[in-house]
């Protein structure tokens, strides 16, 4: 399986990075070795001393595809989830400076935590689903699938145009402002609506 992740999909994120709005959707991808599933810990790296949470509504591919046509993008998933997009900040931004590929700041081992899964009928709309992280009780980034740039029948469609979609694939959707170090000891906790299905320590 692979994860294609996109960047800069909330207005309010790219401009707390300073960067400006994307045209078309920005992808990159991660390895299978960068999930963590199960509630189980993420460790901090030794390679980096500023790595960033990024909260991101995560949809999970159920059916073969290419080339797919934006009205028929649902019927390619039926669950939806949640993750953290893990970021070595202080490496993305040499990469950036350098126009390096982002891979080591953005791929490696255990950058892509995973949580629980939820049918996406239990939700009236698609567009505008509310999720959440709390890092020790307190809320720091809060989205609505409603503020993305790019929708996700859009996003599906774009990246399908250059990656076959193969049943198992995931698709981290963007995260919103309130991106931020994480610590040792943090205890992350990530929903939709109130569904707390994330729930995970760093050590
Ligand atoms: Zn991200």
């Amino acid at each position: 399986m692979k994860i294609i992740a996109i960047g800069r999909n909330y207005t309010d994120h790219a401009k707390e990075m300073d960067n400006p709005l994307p045209e078309v959707p920005i992808c990159f991808l991660k390895p299978d070795s960068s999930l963590i599933k199960n509630n189980k810990p993420f460790f901090l790296p030794d390679f980096s001393s500023e790595i960033h949470h990024e909260v991101e509504i995560v949809v999970k591919i159920d059916r073969l595809g290419k080339n797919i046509k934006k009205n028929f993008t649902n019927r390619y998933y039926s669950e939806i989830g949640i993750g953290i997009d893990f970021t070595a900040r202080d490496l993305q931004r040499h990469c950036k400076k350098e126009g390096l590929p982002w891979e080591i700041a953005k791929a490696f081992d255990g950058s892509a935590p995973l949580g629980k899964f939820v049918n996406k009928d239990n939700f009236a709309d698609i567009n505008d689903i509310p999720f959440r992280l709390e890092i020790n009780g307190t809320i720091v980034q809060t989205g609505n699938t409603g503020q993305m740039i790019f929708p996700i029948d859009e996003l599906i469609s774009y990246v399908s145009r250059f990656f076959t979609l193969k049943t198992g694939d995931l698709l981290f959707t963007g995260t919103p402002a309130g991106v931020g170090q994480v610590h040792r000891n943090d205890h992350l906790q990530a929903f939709i609506q109130d569904e707390l299905l994330l729930d995970f320590y760093v050590k």
